[in-house]
């Protein structure tokens, strides 16, 4: 059975009628609004329930392999486990971005029999939050560049503009453009960019908005560049917040969906965590909190990004906490770590795990770091030896971490009943949950506490531009602020190549851009790059439709 693919597993799956996945959940008709048989979306004006009555488990990972270390797999088959242990849980996930289901890594609905569905929906084009997101990003940019040609009555600098367009794939022949060629009745020409649609700060924005008020709130806070005079001009003061909430007003609703096992979904929003914050919408987690005893949420990458992003920065908007965190590992990124070549991770190699394993060590220490004791999900692939599962599991308790096998790609549910019941323990018991820094702390002061700490690093080294935006920022008044990090998902450091836990490295900070409707800076190091390219042979290429409509390829 394990030989089949994702997509093959989930069309061959039992899918019920969204309404009855509704009333599981608990939601009244009033706040529910279909989208075909499978899918809905839910009016939260609608909605009672307290949601500090619930507990939030978080699952995060270690540095992974560009393929994913099955954190969504994990969320999936834990949120079915409690399901099979007769709690009252709902999952609440990111929606997939274009770019991973074309690229490389694949979409974004977890894997084998532990996936929601309709996976190919959810997967492309869903309930149709990306595009609007996209829409709207892209109608501000209209908006700006008119605003130019028709006399720039704000006094924009077109050189000064720090809004890109956004596009939802992977298109890095967009990453720097010039617009408005054509003589004067076509604009006014200047340098443009595109952005990847998961990184734009309208979908930070629709991410960590409470409800529509606050998202118009935060959307009239944008700050889209500078005038000549070098002040921040804001979507506010262009006077169109109440047109991109408008376009924004659907998308703002959370998605209801299922498991493979009929357990309640909410997907909703999908920030990348290694170029944005990496977390589904603070309405979905706290629909799901208002809903459900327990909410198993995950945040993207390892607990360098979007787990120290999930604390500092949605966790502080969203006054919640995780009450357990779960860390996801696998033999495949243990041996990574430990210095194994891609090609060669399928073999059996003990001592590159014992290499490897101080990565999954540095990430234990994280999550205590957050007052968390967290427990190791160790992610069994069907092709791991008992030799590697032994000495994992034995490293874990011979230093008292707790840590489960965890076999839900394979059975489902059933494979993550050991996780769930070492959860549900932790649950039993307050936490010390803290942030890293407190809003106080200046921006470079913030960088330095995650860069040392979290990464494990010396230091910061900023460049001379961003040294000069760090001052800015803070005349501007924007240093209470957290900082949204971008950095490779592969490294602890800021060098994809510095495997394990590397040290004596120093991060360098080459840009910083105030994102002040999200209300994060973001702080970018390395090569990152916010509109990312396909590889030499991208998914896409596998993807095909048959006359039925029915498709394959997806994964
Ligand atoms: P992440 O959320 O960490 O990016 P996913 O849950 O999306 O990872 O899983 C990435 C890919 O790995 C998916 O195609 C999934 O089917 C596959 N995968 C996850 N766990 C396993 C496993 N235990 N055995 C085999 N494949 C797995």
């Amino acid at each position: 059975m394990a030989h089949l693919t994702d997509q093959e597993i989930a069309s061959k799956a039992t899918i019920r009628p969204i309404g009855e996945i509704a009333e599981k959940a608990g939601i009244p008709d009033e706040a529910l609004e279909l989208y075909g048989k499978y899918k809905a979306k839910v009016d939260i004006k609608n909605l009672k329930g307290n949601a500090d009555d619930s507990k939030l488990v978080l699952v995060t990972a270690m540095n992974p392999t560009p393929a994913g270390e099955g954190k969504s797999t994990v969320t999936v088959g834990l949120a079915d486990a409690f399901n099979q242990l007769d709690q009252k849980v709902m999952v609440a996930l990111r929606e997939p971005s274009l770019g991973p289901v074309m690229g490389i890594k694949g979409g974004a609905t977890g894997g084998g029999y532990a996936q929601v569905l309709p996976m190919e929906e959810i997967n492309l084009h869903f309930n149709g939050d990306l595009h609007a997101i996209t829409a709207a990003n892209n109608t501000l940019s209209a908006l700006i560049d008119n605003h130019i040609h028709q006399g720039n009555e704000l006094g924009i600098d077109q050189r000064r503009i720090t809004w890109k367009r956004v596009v939802d794939i992977n298109d890095r022949e967009l990453r720097n453009v010039v617009v408005g060629l054509g003589g004067p009745t076509q604009g006014v020409p200047r340098q443009d960019g595109f952005d990847i649609t998961v990184a734009s700060e309208i979908m930070a924005v629709l991410c960590l908005a409470t409800d529509l008020m606050d998202l118009k709130a935060r959307l009239a806070k944008i700050v889209f560049g500078y005038t000549f005079d070098k002040k921040p001009v804001t979507v506010g003061e262009l006077g169109v917040e109440g047109a991109l909430t408008l376009l924004l007003k659907e998308a703002i609703k959370p998605n209801l969906v299922q498991t493979m096992e009929g357990t309640p979904a909410l997907i909703h929003g999908g920030p990348f965590a290694n170029i944005a914050h990496g977390c589904n919408s603070i309405i979905a987690t706290n629909t799901a909190r208002k809903l459900s005893d327990i909410v198993v949420t995950e945040c993207g990458f390892g607990s360098d990004l979007g787990g120290e992003k999930f604390m500092d920065i949605k966790a502080r908007f969203g006054g919640f906490k995780p009450n357990a965190i779960v860390l996801v590992a696998t033999i495949r990124a243990l041996k990574m770590n430990g210095g194994v070549a891609k090609t060669d991770l399928g073999a059996e190699n003990v001592d590159a795990l014992k290499t490897g394993i101080v990565n999954l060590e540095k990430h234990i220490e994280n999550a205590r770091k957050f007052g968390v004791e967290p427990i190791v999900a160790l992610n069994d692939f069907v092709t791991d030896t008992d030799a590697e599962r032994n000495f994992v599991l034995d490293w874990c308790k011979e230093r008292d971490v707790k840590v489960a096998l965890t076999q839900v790609w394979e059975k489902g549910g059933k494979g993550g009943i050991d996780l769930a019941k070492q959860v549900l323990e932790a649950l039993e018991t307050e936490n010390n949950f803290k942030h890293l820094y407190e809003d106080e702390l200046p921006i470079a002061d913030k960088i330095e506490k995650i860069v040392t700490e979290v990464y494990g690093g010396d230091g910061v080294i900023f460049t001379d531009k961003a040294k000069r935006q760090l001052k800015e920022i803070e005349d501007n008044g924007w240093g209470h602020f957290p900082v949204c990090m971008a950095k490779t998902q592969y490294s602890l450091s800021d060098d994809p190549k510095k495997l394990g836990r590397p040290t004596g490295f120093t991060v360098t900070v080459r840009e910083l851009i105030a994102k002040t409707g999200a209300g994060f800076v973001v702080a970018l190091t390395g090569d990152i790059m916010t509109m990312p390219g396909l590889p030499k042979v991208p998914s896409a290429n596998a993807m095909d439709v048959k006359e039925d409509g029915t498709s394959t390829g997806l994964f």
